[in-house]
């Protein structure tokens, strides 16, 4: 059966070789500075082995007919689409910000229509290769992390024209067994507590970066595979237990150090066959396509939770019903929205690609992304401005427990005598963690730059979008053109782009 316990989980994590690196330190995925992050997976678990949640956190496996969880779903229909938006969503309100499993199901997602184009192109056998990987995925409710975000040295000059060759992740040898490849990949969620890592391409590749065109799955702890990390969390509770304080993230620069990958778990080679080399670049806009349908689900879950928290923090401090008040939280909760409902019309919209997986509308998706990206900072600081001073000059928990001054505090901390001092207190530590702790650095960042900076969903959605087409209403209003073409939506799918693909290259007769 292929959904598992977070127990049957935690146990191959105590099993894996210790290659995680903290603070100088070698450590085992036992150390607890990873276990907050280990935490919020947990949820992913939990979820899908709960009646309440089965219809959102479950999909039935189109390779084996199978129940599996839906982080190891492809999707078969809009429908997957819709649930896999709204069950990130509701995940990432219960774990207080980023669920962290998406990202693996994302690139799978981007793999499993990219395989099939390679191999209906070339002649190739990768889709056969990533069809036997996912049923292993799906089988043992693997936890994957996508490792994309390469170094990436000048950003103006492409993989092979960097003065180091390696700061592009790339393949420095093919045997006849498997690849060899060298480079590093940085800011990797979960990449401490997954499985499997799932490498991608970052960008398009001309054909001088053949190279660089590689895309593959490895267990984390593979000989030559070290994991640099760099965990939040909240401040350690000692008393005050919150969901809230029990979460935390853990990101990894991940170095492979010439490390060999099996034939049979590489799903694009360009250095052996140079042909598939511009399919890395699908296959990165690709994921990162998903992944920004995933964020739709997330962005609107992590503004929601500010929401909360501003709108809590509103209510004990009595200016709830103010007018400022009100149309601040209105704001967040619109951007919320409106970012949710870029999701949802991107899965209505969504197009089956030939290998059967359902991909959403990019201009939507990107649309909705880039809002979320842009808004993240202001819906800080509304949470800031509403929350008031305390909410990062708190006393540290310990003083509250202190009979000398756990008293004053709790008398002093006060505001509505229907509001116990406890629940204010609650309020201000959870708000603590929100804005003050290293864990809201790290997400205000995550919100503008995880699955690609602002400017990245601009470049996708302008090239996508057909301008010539915009400016026809235009010319038409100007009286410079004299008929207006009945208006289509003036967009090209990723479905076209793979048509495009197909004519580029005669299909191989099977
Ligand atoms: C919390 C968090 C979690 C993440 N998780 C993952 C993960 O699990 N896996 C993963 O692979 N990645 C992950 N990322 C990485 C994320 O996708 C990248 O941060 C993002 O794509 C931006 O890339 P960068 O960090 O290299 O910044 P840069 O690309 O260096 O961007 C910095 C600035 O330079 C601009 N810029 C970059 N290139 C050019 C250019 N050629 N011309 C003009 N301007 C340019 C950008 O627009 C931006 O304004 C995560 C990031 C964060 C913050």
């Amino acid at each position: 059966m292929g959904i598992k316990t977070f127990e049957d989980y935690y146990e191959r994590m105590l099993r894996m070789k210790p290659n995680v690196y903290i603070d100088g330190e070698k450590v085992d995925r036992s150390d607890p500075r990873i276990r907050p992050g280990m935490n919020v997976i947990k949820e992913t678990f939990d979820r899908a082995n709960d009646p309440e949640y089965e219809d959102l956190c479950t999909a039935i496996s189109h390779l084996t007919g199978e129940k599996i969880n839906r982080f190891t779903h492809i999707h078969q229909s809009k429908e997957d689409l819709l649930k896999k938006q709204q069950m990130t969503r509701v995940l990432c309100h219960r774990v207080g910000g980023c669920i962290q499993r998406c990202m693996g199901i994302d690139a799978m997602n981007a793999l499993s229509v990219v395989t099939y184009e390679m191999d209906q192109a070339f002649g190739t056998d990768y889709y056969k290769r990533w069809e036997k990987f996912c049923r292993y995925f799906q089988e043992n409710d693997i936890v994957g992390n996508c490792a994309q975000t390469d170094t990436k040295g000048d950003r103006l000059k492409r993989p092979h024209e960097q003065v180091d060759p390696d700061l592009y992740l790339r393949v420095v040898e093919t045997r006849k067994d498997g690849i060899i490849v060298r480079g590093a990949k940085v800011c990797n969620t979960v990449a401490p507590y997954a499985d499997e890592i799932i490498a991608l391409p970052t960008r398009f590749m001309t054909d001088k970066d053949s190279d660089y065109a590689v895309a593959f799955a490895i267990p984390a702890d593979t000989d030559g595979v070290k994991l640099l990390c760099r965990p939040a969390y909240p401040h350690k509770r000692k008393k005050l237990n919150a969901p809230i304080a029990n979460m935390g993230d853990v990101e990894s620069f991940t170095v492979f150090d010439d490390v060999f990958v099996p034939k049979e778990r590489v799903f694009m080679n360009g250095n052996e066959d140079p042909r598939v080399t511009p399919f890395a670049g699908f296959l990165a806009l690709l994921f990162a396509h998903f992944h920004r349908h995933s964020y739709t689900g997330c962005k609107a879950a992590a503004s929601e939770i500010l929401a909360s928290m501003a709108a809590l923090v509103a209510e004990y401090n009595g200016i709830e019903k103010e007018k400022h008040v009100r149309e601040k939280l209105s704001h967040i909760i619109g951007t919320a929205e409106l970012v949710f409902a870029a999701g949802e019309a991107s899965a209505y919209r969504a197009e089956r690609a030939p290998s059967g997986t359902y991909i959403p509308d990019e201009v939507l998706t990107n649309a909705g992304r880039r809002l979320a990206g842009e808004e993240i900072y202001n819906e800080y600081k509304i949470l800031a401005d509403l929350s008031g001073g305390l909410s990062v000059t708190l006393p540290l928990e310990g003083d509250f427990y202190n009979p000398e001054t756990g008293k004053l505090l709790h008398k002093y901390i006060m505001r509505n005598p229907k509001v116990p001092a406890e629940n204010v207190h609650r309020c201000f530590r959870m708000i603590e963690t929100a804005l003050g702790s290293e864990m809201a650095g790290l997400m205000q960042v995550a919100g503008l730059h995880g699955g690609g900076s602002p400017q990245m969903e601009t470049i996708t959605m302008m090239a996508r979008y057909d301008l010539e087409a915009l400016k026809s209403i235009a010319k038409y209003l100007a009286g410079i053109e004299k008929e207006l073409p009945r208006y289509t939506r003036a967009t090209v799918t990723p479905r076209a782009i793979l048509e495009r693909f197909r004519q580029m290259y005669p299909q191989v007769k099977k």
